[in-house]
C-alpha cells in the first residue's frame, strides 16, 4: 500500500473536520490522493487545488508523498483548502495579469505575461499560506478545547457515580 493510499482516510477526515468552519461545508469539494501536476510548468508537486466559485465546486490534488519527513498533513490540508475561499481574488488578479499582457506590445507580451503571472502566484502562495497557518493555529486550539471538554464530562460522570448521596 502506498503512502498515499494509507493516508487518503486521514485527508478524508481532516477536510470532514474543517470544512464547516471554513465555511465551505456547501461546496461540492472533489479529493484526490495521488501524484499530482503543477498546472503550469507540469512538474510534480505537492498539492494542486482548483476552484470554480461559482458553482461552488472545487478539486483538490494532494501527493502526500511528496512531504518531506516530519511536514505536517494538517497543515497541508488546511493549506490546500484555504485556496477556496481566496479563489475569486486569485482568479481576478490572474485575469488582470492577463489583460496587462494582452495590451503590451507584442515583443513584451511573453515576457510581461510571465512576469505578472508569477507575480499572482506567489502572491497567492504566500496569503494563502499565512492564511492557512491562522486556520491551523485556532484549529489546534479549538480541537484542544474539545478534546478538554470531553474529558472533563468523563471525569464529571465518574465523579457523579462515586459520590455519595447526602443522608436524609
Ligand atoms: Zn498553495
Amino acid at each position: 500500500m502506498s503512502v498515499n493510499e494509507k493516508l487518503q482516510p486521514h485527508v478524508g477526515e481532516i477536510l470532514a473536520r474543517i470544512l464547516e468552519p471554513m465555511g465551505l461545508d456547501h461546496w461540492r469539494i472533489t479529493i484526490k490522493v495521488g501524484p499530482c501536476r503543477d498546472e503550469e510548468n507540469n512538474e510534480r508537486c505537492r498539492g494542486s487545488t482548483h476552484a470554480d466559485p461559482e458553482y461552488s465546486q472545487a478539486t483538490i490534488n494532494m501527493d502526500v508523498e511528496e512531504l518531506e519527513t516530519g511536514e505536517d498533513v494538517e497543515e497541508y490540508v488546511i493549506h490546500e483548502a484555504t485556496h477556496i475561499p481566496t479563489w475569486w481574488l486569485h482568479q481576478a488578479a490572474e485575469d488582470l495579469a492577463n489583460a496587462w499582457a494582452d495590451s503590451a506590445p507584442k515583443p513584451l507580451m511573453h515576457a510581461i505575461r510571465k512576469y505578472a503571472q508569477e507575480q499572482v502566484r506567489r502572491a497567492a502562495e504566500k496569503s494563502v499560506t499565512d492564511l492557512g497557518h491562522s486556520f491551523l493555529r485556532l484549529f489546534r486550539r479549538l480541537w484542544a478545547a474539545e478534546a478538554e471538554i470531553k474529558q472533563l464530562k468523563g471525569d464529571l460522570k465518574i465523579a457523579r457515580k462515586q459520590a455519595v448521596p447526602p443522608e436524609k
